[in-house]
């Protein structure tokens, strides 16, 4: 049986990109979503048209009984789980700081923490050496927001991509007697659909004068530094950071 790789938010954009490369390296891919059902059987539809491996588990990872469902459903499938992306996020609507609602940080902590910390909780328990785990590795979604503060625009945001930076800091060192590696990416401007949930579809257009290498990322350059990382190629590689941002 091929090794299972869970990609969380894998139903569009950078997810999707990284499932479909994890499958083209031999892993059985779990595609994770949260509303939607039909771009994510999409993804699995090209993966296996392709002559690969993959699944659909819907969940919202905010939701810890919708996560403990999801690491169930992997379980019953009997499927030895090797790599965690930490990809599914969220960011509020552009707006100046004083106007963020309660709601809208609670959500955004909800989704890009929460759910992070929850999914690399279930994933360490199954891959831990010390609890009879195979090992593996996880790679957290944190973003270049995380360096630059993303002022008059989503704070909030950024400052969850921080907190993704810490975590990924800390489960690196805490497992890495485990036989689990844990990196992180932090792309900077990706044409994906992100910049219109931020109400700002024209966003790309605008910020590419201000990357160094004057164009967005495209999903499929930042999934290569996420499968570099989860594969033995960066077997002393952990609690490290890839900028994939043009030079931003
Ligand atoms: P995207 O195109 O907006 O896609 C978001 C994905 O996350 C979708 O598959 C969505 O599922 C899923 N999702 C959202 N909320 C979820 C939840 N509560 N539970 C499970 N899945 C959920 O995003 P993207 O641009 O590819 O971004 C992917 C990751 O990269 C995010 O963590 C983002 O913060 C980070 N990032 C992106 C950029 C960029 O410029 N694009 C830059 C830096 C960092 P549905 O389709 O079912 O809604």
């Amino acid at each position: 049986m091929n090794p299972c790789m869970l990609v969380t938010g894998a139903s569009r954009g950078i997810g999707a990109a990284t499932a479909q490369l994890a499958a083209a390296r031999g892993y059985s891919v779990a595609v994770n979503y949260v509303n939607d059902v039909e771009a994510a059987e999409a993804v699995c539809a090209g993966i296996e048209a392709g002559g690969g491996e993959a699944f659909t588990l819907r969940a919202d990872v905010a939701d810890e009984a919708q996560v403990l469902a999801m690491f169930a459903a992997l379980d019953a499938r009997g499927v030895t789980l090797r790599a965690v992306v930490n990809n599914a996020g969220v960011v509020g609507a552009i707006a100046p700081f004083a106007h963020y609602t309660a709601a809208r940080l609670k959500r955004t902590l909800e989704v890009n923490v929460l759910g992070a910390f929850l999914v690399a909780r279930e994933a360490v328990k199954r891959m831990s050496t010390e609890s009879g785990g195979a090992g593996g590795a996880i790679v957290n979604l944190s973003s270049a927001a995380a360096r630059i503060g993303s002022p008059n625009e989503f704070i909030d945001y950024a400052a969850s991509k921080g907190a993704i930076d810490a975590m990924t800091l800390g489960l690196a060192k805490e497992f890495a007697t485990h036989g689990i590696r844990v990196n992180a990416v932090r792309p900077g401007l990706i044409e994906t659909d992100i910049h219109a949930s931020a109400g700002a579809p024209d966003r790309v257009e605008r910020f590419t004068p201000m990357i160094p290498m004057r164009r967005a990322g495209q999903a499929e350059e930042v999934a290569q530094a996420i499968l570099w990382l989860l594969s033995d190629a960066a077997s002393y590689v952990t609690g490290s950071f890839i900028d994939v941002s043009g030079g931003r």
